[in-house]
């Protein structure tokens, strides 16, 4: 039996993986399915807009994960008749200033300098694209291949999916450790007792790290980093935009984003901020994303706040995921997955379900081992 910790994408994709394979398998989850990281999230497929200096090793792996999410979509669809809102208009990150404009065109050279398929806009264009962008805007990068989805309809549909494939899941359960015998993982400990398992895949996001009994070699090093978000709505036929738009932050919103949904929902995220388990929203966090979203599209000024609230990324200390076994036999990881977990939900439910049955890492994960931690870091002296 697989026991897996964790009912979010992560969990659920790799259990449905699991499920699909014949194996019998029990998804934890301490409150609802789907319901943590999963839901708070914006649904953004952007590794090309979201390349970051320094993240390098993990734009491969982000590549690949997106190239399979267009047949995971409709595999989904297929299996549940949910439509997760696959929406391929692309992805536009916009400068306004003329400091961000040179920013940008920085940013789009390094892009060009990893090979990424982006293109240049001037504002006009940018504007002849998306017509409601504030006057301001004077230049984009614009990425074709950046997609998006509804995250909270493929929590919705990977949860029926998971169920149709036979699979068991148990909500509002929490484990509350894991035991081993001889050094290998044995069973997990739940509020009614102790179930012996022969595999448990830890996938409890931003609370991965905390879990009682997990040997220390095998303790990953997450922690959880919160994220306000905003919700207004639009009118579904006469929508304001149809791209994701990226813009300039500033202090607790690194980059302010949009992200429109087909139901005319247009998110509007996010802060970036360590403080613990708190999700609690601040006036200063819900005001500093309107004024950016507002800069960027002024026409959000008159539509209907519809919804707001604040998740926890769970954060490795390298900000990739962690995949994949542990030195404890028995136990594998899928956590750590930042702000890209919704992303690299297809590659991580494939790759841990291929690892725990034929025992083999496969080459994309390999760069995403727990051992990695291990490494001397070099110092300056
Ligand atoms: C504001 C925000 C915006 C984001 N936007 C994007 C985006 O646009 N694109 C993208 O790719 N990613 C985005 N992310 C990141 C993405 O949401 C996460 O990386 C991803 O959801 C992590 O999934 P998960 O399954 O690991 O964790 P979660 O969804 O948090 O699921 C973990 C589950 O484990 C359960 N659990 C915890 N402990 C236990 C226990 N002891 N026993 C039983 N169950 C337990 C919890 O109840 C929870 O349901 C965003 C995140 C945030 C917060």
């Amino acid at each position: 039996m697989i026991a897996i910790i964790g009912g979010g994408i992560c969990g659920l994709g790799i259990g449905w993986r699991f499920a699909q394979a014949g194996e019998a398998v029990t998804v934890y989850d301490r409150g609802t399915a789907g319901m943590e990281a999963t839901w708070a999230a914006a649904g953004m497929l952007a590794p090309q807009a979201e390349a970051e200096h320094g993240e390098e090793a993990l734009l491969p792996l982000a590549l690949e994960s997106r190239a399979m999410w267009k047949d995971f979509a409709a595999e989904l669809l297929a299996a549940t008749g949910v439509d997760v809102d696959y929406r391929e208009e692309g992805t536009m990150v916009v400068g306004l200033d003329r400091d961000d404009v040179e920013h940008l065109e920085h940013r789009f050279s390094y892009f060009q300098s990893l090979g990424l398929d982006v293109e240049w806009l001037s504002g006009y264009e940018a504007r002849k694209r998306e017509p409601h962008l504030a006057r301001a805007v004077g230049g984009a990068v614009y990425s074709a291949l950046d997609h998006q989805v509804d995250n909270r309809k493929v929590a919705e549909a990977l949860r029926a999916a998971f169920l149709a494939a036979g699979g068991t899941l148990r909500e509002n359960v929490e484990v509350t450790g894991v035991s081993t015998a001889g050094g290998r993982i044995s069973a997990i400990d739940v509020q009614d007792g102790t179930v012996t398992t022969d595999a448990v895949v830890l996938a409890a996001g931003a609370w991965s790290r905390n879990l009682a009994g997990l040997p220390e070699i095998s303790r990953p090093p997450v922690r959880p980093l919160k994220g306000q978000m905003v919700a207004v709505q639009m009118e579904p036929q006469m929508p304001l935009i149809e791209t994701v738009i990226w813009g300039p932050g500033n202090g607790v919103v690194p980059s302010i984003y949009l992200a429109p949904k087909s139901n005319g929902r247009l998110i509007i995220g996010a802060t970036v901020e360590e403080m613990g388990f708190d999700t609690g929203l601040t006036a200063g966090g819900i005001m500093e994303l309107l004024r950016l979203a507002w800069d960027v599209l002024p026409g959000i000024y008159d539509l209907p706040l519809v919804e707001s609230w604040a998740g926890l990324r769970p954060a490795s200390r390298d900000d990739a995921p962690i995949l994949g076994p542990t030195p404890t036999p028995g136990l594998f990881l899928a956590t750590g997955h930042h702000r890209n977990g919704i992303l690299l939900a297809p590659l991580t439910a494939k790759a841990i379900c291929d690892c725990v049955r034929n025992g083999e890492v496969g080459s994309s994960i390999k760069p995403f081992l727990l051992d990695r931690f291990e490494k001397p870091v070099a110092v300056n002296v």
